[in-house]
Parts: structure tokens; sequence; C-alpha cells
């Protein structure tokens, strides 16, 4: 039996797991610390999992926020890049775990490890090209085109694409540090709160705030349908827990898109085009162990 170790790397917690995915998995969960803490933290657990299971973990995959250097031909991959959390910027985190452990590590971001994890056992199986977003404290999208990871240039930032912003209608004027009204900035969670002066988990289904998350969610969606051509899009995080969200962005994109894009996933099977995660929250850390699976030798 193979052995894959996992590393959900999230801006408040730390996920680590070992096993081969779905229900076999071995997770523990801490406070993400400095690099100089969490990572060590990390490699003890896998040190400790590889004695008791007597084997040699075959592979880890980890699933980091970012921004991160995800491309194997640089001399920084590996890296988070220029976080602006506390003890994280510039750090060699792939290179640290590979050294310490000596197994192929694989690296990327922690939607784009959702995306592969729902591709492997969620709600993307038996497809070729899908995106997960989640939208929660910020807006991320990771995306699998023709059966890989898509990155590049960097790794997707789907959440700063642009929107429109109607200032008469939204006098809000965004929240991202970088672009104030870009998609994260009107529709993230912290803009919710900001805008309505009360968390979004607090407001009633009903209240105006989610007709206007609503439309703007549906707008960044339709700019990634037309460019990434998806055959489904999943969406989670925090605001995604609002179940009734996912009619009134289905309606949205449709209006949005009025009747151009001319394909049964964009009309009579949306329900099954715009979906949560069947993954539910641990998309990610299943992502790092599939990550994990592809990069073993
Ligand atoms: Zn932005």
């Amino acid at each position: 039996m193979p052995l894959y170790g996992g590393i959900e790397a999230g801006g408040t917690k730390m996920v680590c797991a070992v096993g081969t995915g779905g229900d076999d998995l071995r997770e523990i969960r801490f406070p993400t610390a400095s690099a100089v803490e969490s990572i060590p933290q990390a490699i003890q657990f896998f040190r400790e999992a590889q004695q008791q299971a007597g084997v040699k973990l075959d592979a880890i995959g980890i699933a980091s926020f970012g921004p991160i250097d995800p491309d194997p031909t640089s001399p920084t991959w590996g890296y988070v890049t220029t976080t602006p959390k506390p003890g994280w910027a510039n750090v060699d985190f792939a290179g640290q775990i590979k050294q310490a452990l000596d197994v192929p590590v694989a690296f990327d971001t922690d939607v784009n490890a959702a995306a592969y994890g729902e591709g492997r056992w969620g709600a993307a199986q038996g497809l070729h090209t899908f995106v997960y977003l989640t939208i929660g404290t910020g807006i991320g999208g990771g995306a699998v085109s023709n059966g890989k990871l898509l990155h590049g240039l960097m790794h997707p930032e789907m959440g700063h694409s642009r929107v429109p912003h109607d200032w008469q209608k939204d006098p809000y004027a965004g929240s991202c540090g970088y672009h104030g009204d870009c998609w994260e900035g009107l529709a993230g969670g912290p803009a919710i709160q900001d805008r309505w002066k009360q968390s979004g988990r607090t407001l009633p289904e009903g209240h105006p705030a989610w007709d206007l998350e609503a439309h703007y969610l549906a707008h960044g969606l339709a700019n990634i349908i037309l460019i990434a051509c998806p055959q489904r899009i999943i969406m989670g995080g925090g605001v995604m827990e609002h179940l009734f969200l996912f009619p009134m962005i289905r309606k949205n994109v449709q209006t949005i898109l009025n009747g151009y894009v001319r394909v049964p996933h964009l009309a009579e099977e949306i329900d099954a085009f715009i979906v949560p995660p069947a993954l539910g929250n641990r998309s990610g850390v299943l992502g790092a162990i599939a990550m994990a699976e592809q990069v073993a030798q």
C-alpha cells in the first residue's frame, strides 16, 4: 500500500494528513504560526506517521496559501513569495519539506489543490476542465485545464479580475488593498461586512446584500466561463455556505450571458454546472494527497 502525505496551509490553520485519500486519511490540525514554527511541526507529524506505519512516505503534496512560485523550472520553485503574512514571505516551503523527509514533493495553491481534489474524488470526477472557487475572506480560484492544473506565468488569481461596478447602485469603494473594487474587493467576505456593517454569517436570506452578492459573483463567473471554458464550476468557502445563493447566481449568470453560449450546461443543466464542493472543507487537503499521488515515483 502506498502512503501519501498532504499539507493544506491556510491563512489561519494548517492541516497535515497521511493516507491514500478518500476516507483513508489521518489528519492533524494546528493554527498557522510563522514558518519557522509551523514547518517543523508538519515535518514532525510526518516523521511520526512514517514510524507508526513502518514505511516511508511515497510523496507529499502541499496546498499553500499564496502567492507562491509553482514553476518547477524556477530557482524559487516551492517558495511562498510576497505574502504579507508575518514570517512567511520568501520562505522555501516545499524545499524544507523535501529536504527534511527526502520524498518527492508537489506544490501548488490551496485553490488549485482543491480543484484537483474535487476532480479526483469529488464534484468534478470524470471532467477534464473545471474551476474551483472559494468565496470567503478572499476570493480564490483554481483550475484544471485538459486534465492539468493551470499555471504558466503564475498561478490563477481569479479573485483580482474585474467585474462591472455601478457606483450609483453600490457606492462602496471595495476592500482590496491593491485594486479597491476588483471582484474580491466587491464580493469577498470583508466587502460584505464593510458595506453592510454586518457579517455575512448573520445577514438573513432575502436581505438586499445577497442580491448584490449574487450579481457580483455571477459577473465573475461569466468572465471565467468565457475565458476558461470549464465543464463545471465548484463554489466553496464560507460565503457559499449560504446555499440559497446558488440558484440566485445561476439565474444571474444566464441573464448576463444572455443566451450567447448555447450549451445545455448553461440552460437546463445549470444546476449541475454551478455546484457546491462534494468534499466540503476537505477539498484542499484531499487535493494535496491527490497531487502527491501524481508525483510519487
Ligand atoms: Zn484585487
